[in-house]
């Protein structure tokens, strides 16, 4: 990066409008790195950062606060639908970073595939509501009337995110989804030298009009006092460098100003081979597979990437003449433009100095190049020629061995590039000892087909790691990837890795949001979570004799309109017999001694004698609470949490309580979820069983109508 004023400026998108600083001298040029051209200037200077976070914390905050966590969560899909239809756009600009078209795919296809999987992991994970429940209710005095649980509210702030150079638009988009979904405002400050990158992206989100203003802002150019004008109220998300880190977890307002602050750095990521898997096994295959995907992907510049293999001492060779071997039958290192190039540029020349620096330390500490050359590589240009070229940010892949297992420098110094080490260990021991040698790291990948040799790796190595990725025959073909995070799963690890967690489904949401805990009777934790809370006030139809109130409607009679939580309904008692319990047994051919031999289930330390069978008292719930005309409720879906807590030997009586607990409209459908709190009670008012039922209800009530 030079300092010109010559290339185009690269925008900022901030307080719902784009920005350039008023002085259009200045600001750094950022080139293609594949040719070494002026691409763009990036420049900050003169943004009011502290006007930007406010207008997050106000406008951002509101507007998005006016939506539920379904309704933000179905945003993300139809966002991620625009953005699918105009990633070719986004490809060509990103071949510019030297990224081929499958490293362009992980970035921007991987970026919008976790706005996917964020919306309907949201809907299908979350309430439809603006507060989540952590955990069940706590009882806390001898009555009832005093109780206690925990919640999750979002943070009151903005969520900044700093993001590196090698993902522009994953990056930026793996954390503004859980921060949307929470419903708190993103400010973007993507890395220098990709940053045109994420603005393309950036302006494509604005111009869908999807988002509400301020759930985005782009800081285009540096952010250097950006932690200066954050607070308690806000959380700084970072990726790149362990000492950019560093300095920024050191900040005051990081210390004592409560920022909440995250890092995700570099680390020096493991495979460990198995002892079994030896060459001509299918194992061995997908080992060398992956570590050469790991160097040439991204051109080996990614947070993720294998740095260390850790292999049986005697099978050093093998394996590196095997990933060389394939290296040189399958890299074609060259201008990702050019037809049949399978690895492009660093993403600038700065970077390659730094790799280049990094590999010769290595070797001056004791590493030895056993496959590429430190040389300018031949590449393929453009036009398809091949030669060495001066400008581009190219590399040779190589592969080091160290005489030295315990050498620091292995586990220590990351050369960020397509650059791995080969280290031999003698027993599974040293393994897991080479492997925690990283001092924390974000993957491995354990790859043998033997169960205990994968249990005692996995187990010896996790507590050092984010992520475990075990490799086999069986997940050859079918596996992700040693490299790739995937939102289902969480991303970040400890020391080195740099301590933080992102991803991981839903925890990732909740990151963004305060965990409180709240203490009251069920009927205020009830009116503040939105979920009826048992001992909390209902209104009861059915049998007078349990507190039914005249003229109170069956909640099965309700629509979502209509129905209230706390709708309940009682069913009158009715009478276990013998003969039922019997005939059930033979018709189900449940003919457990309990329900059948009475000698036996009365030697049965549990029951009093012959007893009703757990689901016949739940089949008999149904027809007690049912309403068999057609009405709003459209299905049963199913039981959560059930229970069988006092038997029911024949003789006794049950009835069932049915109350709406929670209501979940759908926000794609003209029906919802609602979830029912049943308890089965005998004629002394013990609890038989407790579960939820399921059931689909509609909003307005269609079918009953008729
Ligand atoms: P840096 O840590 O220098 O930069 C990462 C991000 O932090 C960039 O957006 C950068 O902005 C910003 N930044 C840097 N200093 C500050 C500061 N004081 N205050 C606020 N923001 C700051 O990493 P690089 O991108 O230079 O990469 C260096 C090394 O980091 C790589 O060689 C690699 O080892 C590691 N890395 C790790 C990654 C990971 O995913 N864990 C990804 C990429 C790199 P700006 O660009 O404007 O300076």
């Amino acid at each position: 990066m030079t300092t010109t004023p010559m290339a185009p400026l690269v925008p900022s998108f901030v307080q719902n409008s784009w920005w350039t600083p008023s002085d259009p001298d200045g600001g750094t040029s950022v080139l293609d790195a594949n040719t070494g051209e002026p691409l763009a200037t990036v420049n900050s200077d003169g943004l009011d950062l502290a006007a930007v976070v406010e207008y997050g914390r106000t406008v951002g905050q509101r507007e998005l606060g006016k939506l539920s966590l379904h309704e933000r969560a179905l945003k993300l899909k139809e966002l991620a639908q625009f953005l699918n239809e105009r990633r070719e756009e986004l490809y060509e600009i990103s071949y510019r970073t030297g990224a081929t078209k499958i490293d362009s795919m992980v970035d921007i296809d991987g970026g919008i595939g976790v706005l996917f999987t964020f919306s309907s992991k949201g809907r299908r994970e979350l309430p439809n509501s603006n507060v989540i429940l952590d955990g069940p209710m706590e009882v806390l005095s001898r009555d009832g009337s005093f109780a206690g649980e925990h919640i999750y509210t979002r943070i009151p702030g903005v969520a900044a995110q700093i993001n590196a150079f090698n993902f522009p638009v994953w990056g930026m988009l793996e954390k503004f989804a859980p921060a949307f979904i929470a419903g708190v405002p993103t400010i973007a400050k993507p890395a220098t030298p990709t940053g045109y990158v994420a603005e393309a992206m950036v302006r494509l989100m604005v111009e869908s009009g999807i988002l509400p203003a301020g759930s985005i802002q782009l800081i285009s150019g540096s952010a250097r006092t950006l932690l200066d004008v954050l607070d308690y109220r806000d959380m700084l998300s970072f990726t790149g460098s362990a000492s950019t880190a560093s300095a920024l977890k050191s900040h005051k307002n990081v210390i004592d100003g409560g920022v909440r602050f995250t890092a995700e750095t570099d680390s020096l990521n493991a495979a460990i081979l198995g002892p079994d898997a030896v060459t001509g096994t299918p194992e061995f295959e997908a080992f060398v597979k992956a570590v050469t995907t790991e160097m040439t992907s991204k051109a080996g510049q990614k947070c993720t990437a294998i740095r260390r293999n850790i292999v049986p001492a005697a099978l050093v060779d093998d394996v590196v003449k095997a990933v060389g071997e394939r290296l040189d039958a399958r890299v074609v290192i060259g201008d990702p433009r050019a037809e049949g190039v399978t690895m492009g540029a660093l993403a600038s020349l700065e970077q390659l100095r730094d790799v280049r620096g990094a590999v010769e330390e290595m070797i001056a500490a004791g590493g030895e190049i056993a496959y590429g050359t430190l040389d300018a590589p031949v590449v393929r240009t453009m036009g398809g020629e091949e030669k060495t070229v001066d400008a581009g940010a190219f590399m040779s892949p190589l592969i080091l061995t160290w005489d030295d297992v315990e050498n620091q420098a292995v586990h220590s110094r990351e050369a960020f590039g397509p650059v791995s080490s080969v280290i031999g260990y003698t027993d599974l021991d040293d393994a897991i000892h080479l492997a925690a040698m990283g001092a924390g790291s974000l993957v491995a990948t354990v790859c043998t087909n033997d169960a205990d040799t994968a249990r005692i790796l996995t187990t010896g190595i996790a507590s050092h790691h984010g992520r475990v990725h075990m490799l086999n025959r069986e997940t050859a073909r079918s596996s992700t990837g040693h490299g790739s995070p995937v939102p289902h799963l969480v991303h970040g690890g400890p020391g080195r890795a740099g301590g933080g967690e992102e991803l991981g489904g839903i925890r990732s949401v909740k990151h963004h949001m305060q965990r409180t805990a709240i203490q009251g009777s069920p009927n205020m934790l009830t009116a503040v979570t939105g979920v009826w809370h048992t001992g909390a006030d209902r209104v009861i139809a059915g049998d007078p004799e349990f507190g039914a109130v005249a003229g109170a409607i069956h909640p099965f009679r309700k629509s979502l309109a209509e129905l209230k939580i706390g709708d309940a309904y009682a069913s009158p008692l009715r009478k276990v017999s013998l003969e039922e319990i019997t005939a059930f047994a033979n018709e189900t051919g449940d003919t457990f001694y309990a329900h059948t031999d009475r000698a036996a289930a009365e030697a049965n330390p549990f029951f009093p004698g012959i007893v009703a069978h757990g689901y016949l008292l739940v089949s008999w719930a149904a027809g007690l609470f049912v309403q068999p005309a057609p009405g709003p409720v459209l299905a049963n879906y199913g039981l959560e949490n059930l229970r069988f807590i006092t038997p029911v030997p024949d003789g006794d009586s049950i009835r069932v309580t049915l109350t709406a607990k929670k209501i979940t409209p759908r926000v794609t459908d003209e029906y919802g979820e609602v979830a029912w709190d049943a308890v089965i009670n005998n004629q002394d008012g013990e609890i038989v069983a407790t579960y939820d039922v399921l059931t689909l209800v509609e909003k307005e009530d269609t079918t009953y109508a008729n």
